[in-house]
């Protein structure tokens, strides 16, 4: 089969394809045939080799894709041959035509999902139930600011908020951006780019700032979210790419909450139950991922270049 491989990391050409044997199914595990590959900025950091997580080189990037069962090993029960499925994790690396994975890494893909769109699924929506239901433990008639919502993990929180019953409120830096934002169930949109942004917000909120902020880019924002927290608030870092100095006495007079998060942290049991809720969306038409941009496996080093450029616009997927 065809795969991407990284033999040593460093920038996006690193990434290239190669002929590879098929991997064996073991007990437990499945074989999927790959329709369509997600791109996650994480993808990113690890290929350079500067994450936390480092594997072993060479290896396949990628833990997000949909396709279709191919074989099942000894025990597999609760999928079989033929099924269409999207991957939340894979032992041997998503950007390729074939991937290995534990029966608990694979779920069913509702027939009225693209296999593109679900390739969307597993990071963005994965992160986005995490951070809104368990971490900040978000209610109905809450508000919640999505701050950067025009990407993957974006777009997913403003759908996974608005069935929720919360009162949303997203940011994009393109008018294209804030758009699609409007259009996948936003109240309100408001440009990260324009400098008085946040004026504009506590206007909305009535003076009375947001229950909720789900941050991706803590570094330049997190000081001023907390000046814009309701009493009780709670902001949860999800994306992060540097330092920022910050003023702890925000936080004391509204009772506020920092909460950091990390997927790879998320026991089995409340993974179980993400993607339980997940599945439920899918089926019910409130989860609908957003495609911006398809590109062929090949151009995985193009797909980790543009994933990191503003003016994001849903998910980057890669076609084998
Ligand atoms: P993405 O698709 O590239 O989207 C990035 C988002 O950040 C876009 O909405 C972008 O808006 C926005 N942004 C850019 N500048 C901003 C600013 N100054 N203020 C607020 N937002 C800004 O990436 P993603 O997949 O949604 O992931 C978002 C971040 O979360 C990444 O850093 C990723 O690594 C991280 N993440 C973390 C976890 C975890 O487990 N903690 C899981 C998934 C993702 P415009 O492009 O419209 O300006």
């Amino acid at each position: 089969m065809k795969a991407i491989r990284v033999r040593e990391f460093g920038g996006p050409e690193v990434m290239r394809l190669e002929e590879i044997a098929d991997p064996q199914v073991g007990p437990g595990q499945v074989l999927v045939k790959v329709k369509a590959v997600g791109v996650n900025p994480v993808d990113t950091y690890i290929r350079s080799g500067t994450y936390s997580i480092k594997p072993n080189v060479p290896y396949t990037p990628g833990s997000d894709a949909a396709g279709v069962i191919e074989s099942v090993g000894a025990g597999v029960t609760r999928v079989k041959a033929g099924d269409r499925v999207y991957i939340a994790g894979t032992i041997t690396g998503s950007y390729a035509e074939k991937t290995l994975c534990n029966e608990s890494q694979v779920h069913p893909l509702p027939p009225q999902i693209s296999f593109a769109q679900g390739a969307a699924i597993n990071t963005p929506y994965a992160t986005a139930y995490r951070a809104l239901f368990q971490r900040a433990k978000a209610v109905a008639g809450e508000t919640v600011f999505v701050h950067g919502a025009s990407g993957g993990v974006g777009i997913a929180a403003v759908q996974l908020a608005r069935a929720g019953g919360l009162r949303v409120i997203g940011t994009a830096g393109t008018e294209k951006g804030r758009a699609l934002v409007m259009e996948q169930g936003a109240h309100h949109v408001l440009d990260h780019r324009v400098p008085d942004y946040l004026k504009q917000l506590m206007t909305l909120t009535e003076g009375h700032g947001v229950d909720v902020i789900l941050e991706m880019l803590a570094n330049v924002n997190l000081g001023k979210d907390l000046t814009i927290l309701a009493h009780g608030g709670r902001v949860v870092v999800i994306g992060n790419r540097g330092t920022i100095e910050i003023n702890p006495r925000d936080t004391m007079g509204r009772d506020a909450a920092i909460l950091g998060m990390a997927l790879f942290n998320v026991p089995e049991r409340e993974r179980a139950s993400i993607h339980a809720a997940l599945g439920a969306g899918l089926s019910n038409g409130t989860l609908r991922p957003v495609i911006g941009q398809e590109l062929p496996l090949t151009d995985a080093p193009k797909a980790h270049k543009a994933v990191l450029e503003p003016g994001a616009y849903g998910k980057i997927v890669l076609v084998p």
